[in-house]
């Protein structure tokens, strides 16, 4: 590989970002200005995104929107991939397609839950990536860059498994600070006789008959998943890149053992030059996750009323999340929604424009994406253009560069005979005592955008319903 590819020819464009790898906040330069790259490891899709997911598609879809104000719509190339192989998918095929063949039930969940992720993020105003790659389409990558790895003596194969060799990098351990010394000593996970040193992970396993495999020089099986963003990446954007970012929780171990085979099986340096990672989502203190049960999916806080008795538009969801800045915890909270959607209540519906966005708001995002500050400015930009509509355009160019505005309902296509006759069946199903089908109208018109609100007739005491366009 020629120096040229990977030495950084960019220029400062006044971004600042936090690197995980130095935990300092540094001038970013890119590699080229002409092509920045940045990488995100997407979901797994076993299961629906719970609120906690949305946060590193949300903060990256800001820096995504930064990124190509600074350097040009067609200079970036934003790569989030999806992770369709995992036991967890097995799993669950297993269990919500018992009688199907295992391909056919994976084909099932993956697809479901990959419709639902895409359908979840765009209610929160993200941008489609550049690219969104998935696992199962670069098997033939990962089988190569395993290969190289066992050829340079980073990895070897044994027990049924082809296994990274962490004690073959001198430096492994950069990104989460850890030695493997340490982990040695507090061995409280029990080595595995067939590791040589516990911290040793999985590139390549072995089915069995019944798991799904691909034909490898070491028998049907299937990748680890930490090969997959290693080889995802180097096909899109190169064994050198700009930008790597996720949660922090993926520090340690997936980006850690990333940065190890792309580094090892490349000879370079760095696998990306800025590693960023937003802080958890919490509830009461607690990082919002599947395992601690204390989770809303996006689509339960959009389309249902599991949290605070109603429903709350993509909109708030991203306003609420942007109120924090990406490397803090964030209480999830019904009072952060509301402030939220009080704010939004106060902005005037943008307008279409070409005009730059406020300057003030790009520094304030170029300083490692300050994006609670960022929203205040806009709020005052906001309070100006409902006074002076010469203000309106500069206030809605510089709402889309966060992607944060009111949503104001489009009327055009909505057909209203069609709603009244649903509203009138689910007023039928109501008094046949049918909850199921009256629960089925309403969800079905909510995901058309139609909120329907129950009262009764205070002289006859007949139920009454009414609808309106969710804002
Ligand atoms: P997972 O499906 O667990 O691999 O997570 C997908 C992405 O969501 C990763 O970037 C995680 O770091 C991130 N993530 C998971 N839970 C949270 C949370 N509670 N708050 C913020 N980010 C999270
Ligand atoms: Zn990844």
């Amino acid at each position: 590989m020629s120096a040229a590819e990977t030495e950084i020819s960019g220029t400062f464009k006044g971004l600042k970002l936090t690197n995980t790898l130095t935990r300092q906040k540094e001038d970013f330069r890119a590699i080229d200005d002409g092509n920045v790259r940045l990488y995100v490891c997407g979901p797994t899709v076993y299961d629906f995104a719970h609120i906690g997911n949305a946060r590193p598609v949300v903060v990256f879809d800001v820096l995504f929107r930064l990124l190509r104000h600074l350097y040009g719509a067609e200079q970036v190339t934003y790569v989030r991939n999806i992770t369709d192989v995992d036991d967890k998918i097995n799993a669950r095929a297993l269990r919500d397609y018992p009688d199907l063949p295992l391909n056919e039930a994976i084909g099932k969940v993956t697809k479901k839950t990959a419709d639902q992720f895409h359908k979840d993020i765009k209610s929160l105003g993200v941008l489609e990536p550049t690219q969104e790659p998935r696992a199962t389409q670069h098997i033939g990558g990962m089988v190569e860059m395993i290969k190289v790895l066992i050829g340079k003596g980073n990895a070897y194969v044994a027990g049924g498994e082809v296994l990274f060799d962490t004690a073959s990098m001198p430096d492994y351990g950069g990104l989460s600070k850890r030695k493997l010394d340490e982990q040695k000593a507090g061995a409280r996970i029990a080595v595995e006789e067939h590791k040589k040193s516990p911290g040793d992970f999985v590139l390549w396993k072995i089915s069995s008959d019944d798991e799904p495999g691909w034909d490898s020089p070491w028998g049907r099986g299937r990748p680890g998943w930490h090969i997959e963003c290693s080889v995802m990446s180097e096909h899109h954007l190169g064994k050198v890149f700009d930008i790597h970012g996720g949660g922090l929780d993926l520090i340690f171990p997936h980006h850690e053992n990333e940065i190890a085979q792309s580094r090892c099986a490349h000879g370079t340096e760095v696998m990306a030059n800025f590693w960023l990672h937003n802080g958890f989502l919490q509830v009461e203190g607690r990082k919002m996750s599947k395992s601690e049960g204390n989770f809303f999916t996006i689509q339960e806080l959009l389309e249902t009323d599991s949290f605070g008795g109603r429903q709350w538009p993509g909109e708030v969801l991203r306003l609420a999340m942007l109120m924090t800045n990406y490397r803090e915890p964030i209480d999830f909270s019904m009072r952060k929604l509301e402030e939220a959607e009080n704010l939004l209540a106060k902005w005037p519906e943008p307008i279409d424009t070409d005009v730059v966005p406020d300057s003030e708001v790009v520094e304030l995002l170029s300083d490692d994406l300050n994006s609670s500050a960022a929203i205040q400015a806009l709020h005052a930009l906001a309070v100006e253009a409902t006074k002076n509509p010469e203000k309106l355009a500069l206030y809605s160019a510089t709402a889309s560069l966060l992607g944060v505005a009111p949503v104001v309902a489009d009327l055009s296509g909505i057909d209203e005979t069609a709603i009244q006759s649903a509203v009138q069946s689910r007023l039928e199903a109501l008094k046949n005592k049918n909850w199921a089908e009256a629960d089925r109208i309403r969800d079905d018109l909510s995901s058309q955008g139609i909120q329907l609100k129950d009262s009764k007739d205070s002289e006859t005491g007949e139920r009454l319903t009414t609808w309106e366009v969710k804002k």
